[in-house]
């Protein structure tokens, strides 16, 4: 039960630079898969067509 809590919060990794994302944005890929981006990777997102969700 609590790994289960553990694993609901566990922070998610940006997309793009691969670490632990710090302040996520929720963004679709190109492929259309949910991605999380950091806050310093969301303008490289955006260029990379990066759709919000
Ligand atoms: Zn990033």
């Amino acid at each position: 039960m609590f790994d289960y809590m553990k694993s609901l919060f566990k922070r998610k990794k940006c997309a793009i630079c691969g670490k632990n994302a710090e302040k996520p944005a929720n963004y679709y890929d190109d492929k259309g898969e949910k991605v999380v981006v950091c806050f310093q990777c969301v303008p490289y997102a955006e260029r990379r067509a990066f759709r919000k969700r």
